[in-house]
């Protein structure tokens, strides 16, 4: 079990589909606890596994930040988004940005965790908002990607 060092936009990542989980080895159940650990050394609520330079389709959250309460999910995938939510977000790959994202309220997610049994997460506050964050992350998009157009020519300076 290890924390890793995060990737930080540009990095290129960060920007791509990232592979789905075909065999659940016992790599598969230690990048889980890599991202676990890794996102408590970095006092994150979520933490995708291209943040940690893994091309793989993986995420955990938790937004409770309490031990034992963390979600691992693999291979997910969004069935329902529902409603409108609209809270300030972070990004441990965005370093020093915090601004306004529009979201769903209510979502359900579908995948795996990794021993490979399907779930079924259906949530809403604070966890639909990180599920879809760190979902966004395996398609290859960052929260600033969904800032209007002249918020993000703001902050284009900053990031490059
Ligand atoms: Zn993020």
């Amino acid at each position: 079990m290890s924390v890793h060092s995060l990737c930080f936009a540009p990095h290129p990542v960060l920007r791509g589909k990232a592979r789905p989980v075909d065999a659940f080895t016992h790599e598969v159940r230690r990048m889980a606890r890599d991202l676990i650990e890794t996102m408590y050394a970095h006092d994150g609520i979520g933490l995708a596994a291209p943040q940690i330079g893994q091309d793989v389709q993986m995420f955990v959250a938790n937004p409770s930040q309490r031990r034992g309460k963390e979600l691992v999910i693999v291979n997910p995938v969004m069935d329902r988004a529902q409603g409108r939510a609209t809270i300030v977000e972070g990004c441990l790959s965005v370093p020093d940005v915090w601004e306004r994202v529009r979201r769903a309220s209510h979502v359900r997610m579908t995948g795996q965790d990794p021993f490979g049994k399907p779930l079924t997460i259906n949530a809403d506050g604070l966890l639909a908002i990180v599920l879809q964050h760190e979902f966004d992350h395996l398609e290859g998009r960052l929260f600033i990607d969904r800032l209007s157009w002249f918020r993000r020519q703001r902050l284009r300076r900053r990031l490059r």
